[in-house]
């Protein structure tokens, strides 16, 4: 439904029913889910375009860059700025479009295509929404799998967020010149980003692999020039399993190891790959992935259809979550491709 306004077509305002909350509204021309560098653009983008959206997400601090305590390639800070900080800067923009309903903490639960439209059911201030919208936007991202000692991820967490303990190659890759480096990881994934960070010129990389052997059970015709390469390279491992880590203080990356020995390095790696992909909703929608396992779209990020690999009418893909690169002005510039497409397209 919209205001018609001098031949113009203006979307409604999102009502708020409470300063700061936002009214659920019936429908809204966009749904996007995961409000992310990715789905916040996009929100925004929809209003810039004078399209409502509606955005749900479970909130900034479950956003990949969230924990980067500083990014190097986002243009206009010279000086680097946090994920923490640039994700305030996009939820402070998003907030001011009136068009756009930004629901958090929410947590989307279901999606659906009813016709031609989407439905998302969501959960916000512990009641059960659900809204309608002519495009849906897939916005969740990834999340890293953690190091664990004992079963438990936390005691890696001070080492992550004083960024000696990195997470990506294309972020920090440029942090490990001349500095030693642990890669955590034990499979074929490992074994790559161990190889891939020499480009970097590090002094030294050494697998750890968290009590587990390595390059087990990756098939041999892999396996073996794998290990050749680990070899010539220089590139030693230890299987030895980690109880602990130490040297916060000098700012290192100290690991106590089962045996009671201990190393000590200028950096951590975590080379585990993902935790979740966020599989379900595009897998219900009947979206087709790629061998890694992201969502495969085409370059207007229309979501590709398993069943015969022509776009799913509406469905977009964004971000981290789809076939791409795991880059902010990547979340950005497909979540501009996508919202742009659909105000071309259907809307
Ligand atoms: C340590 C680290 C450092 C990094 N440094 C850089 C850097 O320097 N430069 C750079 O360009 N990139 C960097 N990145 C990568 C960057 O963080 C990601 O590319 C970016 O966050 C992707 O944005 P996104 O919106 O796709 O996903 P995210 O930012 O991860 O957002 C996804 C959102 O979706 C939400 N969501 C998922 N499922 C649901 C659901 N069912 N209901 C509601 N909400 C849901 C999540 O809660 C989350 O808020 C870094 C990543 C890490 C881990």
């Amino acid at each position: 439904m919209r205001a018609e306004e001098g031949g113009l077509k203006f979307p409604r305002r999102v009502v708020h029913a409470v300063p700061g909350l936002p009214r659920v509204q019936e429908s809204y021309d966009f749904l996007v889910i995961g409000g992310g560098h990715a789905g916040l653009q996009a929100g925004l983008k929809a209003s810039l375009l004078g399209h409502s959206a509606a955005i749900v997400d479970r909130g900034p601090k479950y956003s990949r860059s969230y924990y980067s305590p500083r990014m190097d390639n986002i243009p206009g800070f010279p000086g680097g700025i946090s994920g923490h900080k640039l994700l305030d800067e996009q939820v402070a923009a998003v907030r001011k479009a009136e068009t756009v309903g930004y629901f958090t903490p929410a947590r989307a639960v279901a999606v659906a295509r009813v016709e031609r439209e989407y439905t998302v059911t969501f959960e916000w201030l512990k009641q059960t929404h659900v809204v309608r919208g002519r495009a849906l936007v897939l916005a969740q991202g990834v999340v890293d799998r953690i190091p664990s000692v004992g079963g438990e991820i936390d005691p890696i967490f001070p080492w992550a967020n004083q960024a000696l303990v990195d997470f990506c190659i294309l972020c920090d890759g440029h942090e490990l010149t001349r500095r030693s480096v642990a890669v955590l990881g034990d499979d074929a994934f490992a074994a790559r980003t161990a190889l891939d960070l020499l480009h970097f010129r590090p002094t030294s990389v050494e697998l750890l692999t968290l009590g587990q052997p390595l390059l087990d059970g990756v098939p041999e015709v892999e396996r073996a020039p794998l290990a050749a390469t680990l070899a010539e390279k220089g590139i030693q491992h230890t299987d030895l399993e980690v109880v602990g880590f130490d040297e916060i203080r000098e700012k290192r990356f100290g690991v106590k190891f089962a045996d009671g020995s201990h190393r000590s390095y200028d950096r951590g790696f975590s080379a585990l790959g993902w935790y979740d992909m966020h599989h379900e909703f595009p897998r219900s929608l009947g979206a087709k992935f790629d061998a890694d396992g992201y969502v495969m779209t085409d370059e207007d990020c229309r979501v590709l259809t398993e069943a015969t690999g022509a776009p799913i009418p509406g469905l977009y893909c964004v971000g981290d979550q789809r076939n791409g690169w795991n880059q902010i002005p990547e979340a950005w510039a497909t979540a501009e491709r996508a919202v742009i497409h659909a105000y071309g397209e259907y809307l």
